[in-house]
């Protein structure tokens, strides 16, 4: 229970699994919510040198372009 910490809306208990906070129905996805959990996350797939993540690589430039 607790509020999106995004738009502040009364949410259940949407908890992302990256930052651990809570989001509503909207504002759950990483991304909608410019999460910084999920930055540490790519980090440390990268650090490790997972290949498989390669398509999460991408995702992470673009992101980042995105944000600045
Ligand atoms: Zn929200
Ligand atoms: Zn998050």
């Amino acid at each position: 229970m607790g509020n999106c910490g995004f738009c502040g809306v009364k949410t259940g208990a949407l908890k992302c699994r990256f930052c651990g906070k809570n989001f509503c129905n909207e504002h759950h996805a990483p991304e909608k919510h410019s999460c910084k959990g999920i930055d540490e996350f790519r980090y440390l797939m990268n650090k490790r040198g997972v290949e498989n993540y390669g398509a999460f690589s991408t995702k992470e430039k673009t992101l980042g372009t995105f944000k600045q």
